[in-house]
């Protein structure tokens, strides 16, 4: 492709993603670099006279503004930022190997992020919907979907597993008719986003495993039915909390679910990771880490106070999972 049909191309992509109401961002041609400055090489000028400002905050969903961009014959490449643009990326690729004189990489002998996303969906018992998926130039694949409303998840590194990468606010992803030098970005599913099934919220908002290496293993708590609901009613007035009354209700919840785990009903790291999915729904990166402070403090405060255990639910009675 001649270098006009390629920028030519690349506006037209642009247009279409923007057409979708996703916020774009022009990137150096044939790179993932956004065309911008790095904070601390701001001079701050221009845009960042009152302080400096992201591509996120200057990506824009303006038919016009992204023509103009688009209309000096530079086949710029195409940033996506998920975070403004209500989207969230799971990012499936393939397992690389360490660079010569590298120590190994994180998920070199694991299997790739397709076969591990999918693993992780059966494991979990989650949906994995069909939605808009891209195939990468390394030869991966990219799932986008919708955030579900209210949630402000941040983009994850070797987090749902080792390897699969998840771009949400302060990251960004490269639109299909991107071109790396190994390869463009192509769509390969055209369906409209599904939203981010729950399961996919919690995976990316539990804390990160301590462990360097294996595959993270989580608990699994499997509670008898009145803890079971217990659960389920503390979360799902976390999630419905109206703004004003989410600390109190929060910080409620995690005490109550903390005397559970106290009491050895619940799996502590289990309760920590719902909470925290479960404020996913409302909170923002800002006040993320003073929610996970709230929790857990609350849970800890709750563990140290725990719920006395009724003979219908002592040890023997529970059941767990093999
Ligand atoms: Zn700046």
């Amino acid at each position: 492709m001649t270098s006009s049909a390629q920028s030519a191309a690349l506006r037209a992509a642009a247009m279409e993603i923007a057409g979708r109401g996703w916020k774009v961002f022009p990137c150096r041609p044939g790179t993932k670099a956004a065309l911008w400055h790095r904070a601390d090489h701001c001079r701050g000028g221009g845009v960042c006279s009152g302080g400096h400002v992201t591509p996120e905050s200057l990506a824009t969903s303006n038919l016009d503004r992204v023509a103009a961009r688009w209309s000096d014959g530079v086949p710029y490449n195409i940033a996506v930022y998920p975070g403004p643009s209500g989207l969230f990326i799971l990012d499936c690729d393939l397992p690389k190997p360490a660079r010569p004189g590298q120590p190994p990489a994180r998920g070199e002998h694991d299997p790739d992020g397709w076969t591990q996303l999918q693993a992780l969906a059966a494991e979990r018992g989650g949906p994995l919907p069909d939605t808009f998926t891209l195939a990468t130039p390394s030869g991966g694949r990219q799932l986008w979907f919708t955030a579900p409303p209210g949630t402000a998840l941040r983009g994850t590194v070797k987090h749902i597993a080792s390897n699969v990468d998840t771009r949400g606010w302060g990251t960004y992803g490269l639109a299909p008719g991107s071109v790396l030098p190994n390869g463009a970005y192509e769509l390969i599913d055209d369906t409209d986003p599904a939203e981010l099934p729950g399961w996919l919220v919690q995976a990316a908002v539990e804390r990160a495993p301590t462990a360097v290496s294996g595959r993270r293993e989580m608990p699994v708590a499997a509670p008898d039915a009145y803890t079971a609901a217990a659960l389920r009613g503390e979360l799902d007035r976390v999630r419905t909390a109206a703004p004003g009354t989410r600390n109190k209700v929060l910080s409620t919840a995690a005490y109550a679910l903390g005397q559970l785990a106290g009491a050895r009903l619940l799996e502590e790291d289990h309760v920590k990771a719902e909470l925290r999915a479960a404020v996913a729904t409302w909170n923002t990166p800002a006040s993320a880490a003073k929610d996970d402070g709230v929790i857990d403090t609350a849970v800890e405060a709750g563990k140290a106070n725990k719920r006395r255990i009724t003979p219908r639910a002592t040890r023997g009675d529970r059941r767990r999972a093999a």
